[in-house]
């Protein structure tokens, strides 16, 4: 059941992210709550890695960035990353220190995290280690003599050792096979319900947006085309391009590789959007009014849509 909406723990008002004055993320505004699981969805280049790069104050130093990112209701500071805000990254390994025991990372985070005294951050960082599975023995070995899996699983762990409020996780199963990525991201959603940590999935996939995301942001060339429920984003999207990524979903028992969405075309150069919508040389449903005017949110069947035509091939 999707959570109370009250005030937002996290809200993005107008970000934009350029280079050399070309705008990758043009104006990207959306909330996210406690307590539940949102996803920033879209092609490679839609801007939504770097939305969760600059929420984590880590967007690139040739990057302008420009809007507030708040976190109950006060701007994000450095302070707040580890503590407040948890990151969990593409690749495992580099998240682990290959110099420490993983016991011993959490436990070093714990103490300067929190101040607690040896003897405590190492309780804590067993018992985070072991809310995620991970034995004791892989506990205390070093990050290289894990498998992929049990990587994930501490860097899980790192993540919530010191109670985020929000866990924000950029592709964080890419590597991984099918199997193991849906056993990682139910773990992943169920380790934060149990801290009472809000998830920001970042990804490509549109079937874990569908199994483990309450709501969804749908990004197109740095703006975002479609935001609601997932059961309404997903089971009925009124945004042409959100059909067109699901029209791309291969059929079952296709291989892993193959499940990036290839739709028709290219996504813009960043920079060449030209007056109308983004999409429109892309879209079937495109008008003269498409190509001439950018479309502004709107709200249609319960969630937000940039779009002239929503809803057109559901009606
Ligand atoms: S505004 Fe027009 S071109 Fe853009 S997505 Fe909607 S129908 Fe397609």
């Amino acid at each position: 059941m999707p959570p109370p909406r009250t005030n937002p723990l996290l809200a993005v008002d107008a970000l934009h992210i350029s280079f050399g004055g070309v705008g990758a993320v043009r104006g990207i505004d959306f909330e996210v709550y406690a307590g539940e699981v949102f996803a920033l969805v879209g092609e490679s280049g839609a801007g939504k890695s770097l939305t969760a790069r600059a929420l984590l104050g880590m967007a690139p130093r040739t990057a302008a960035v420009s809007g507030r990112v708040l976190l109950h209701g006060a701007p994000v500071t450095p302070a707040d990353l580890g503590r407040r805000i948890a990151r969990i990254p593409q690749d495992a390994l580099s998240a682990l220190s290959p110099v420490h025991r993983v016991e011993d990372q959490l436990a070093l985070s714990v103490r300067s995290v929190q101040g607690l005294g040896r003897r405590e951050a190492r309780a804590a960082a067993r018992r985070a280690l072991a809310d995620t599975g991970l034995a004791p023995e892989a506990a205390a070995a070093y990050p290289h003599a894990l498998s992929g899996g049990m990587r994930q699983r501490a860097v899980i762990a790192l993540a919530l050792v010191n109670g985020p409020d929000l866990v924000v996780a950029d592709e964080p199963t890419t590597a991984l096979d099918p199997d193991r990525r849906e056993r990682v991201l139910t773990l992943l959603r169920e380790r934060c319900a149990a801290a009472g940590a809000a998830l920001l999935l970042v990804t490509h996939d549109l079937e874990a947006v569908r199994r483990h995301a309450d709501r969804a942001a749908v990004l197109y060339a740095g703006r975002i085309a479609e935001l609601g429920p997932v059961e309404r984003v997903l089971g009925r999207p009124a945004a042409p391009y959100t059909r067109a990524l699901l029209a791309a979903l291969p059929t079952a028992g296709l291989p892993h590789r193959s499940r990036l969405p290839v739709l028709a075309g290219a996504p813009p150069v960043p920079g060449a959007t030209g007056e109308g919508c983004a999409f429109a040389p892309r879209c079937p449903d495109a008008t003269a009014l498409c190509h001439r005017e950018d479309p502004g949110p709107r709200t249609v069947d319960g969630r937000r849509v940039a779009c002239h035509h929503p809803l057109r091939e559901a009606v």
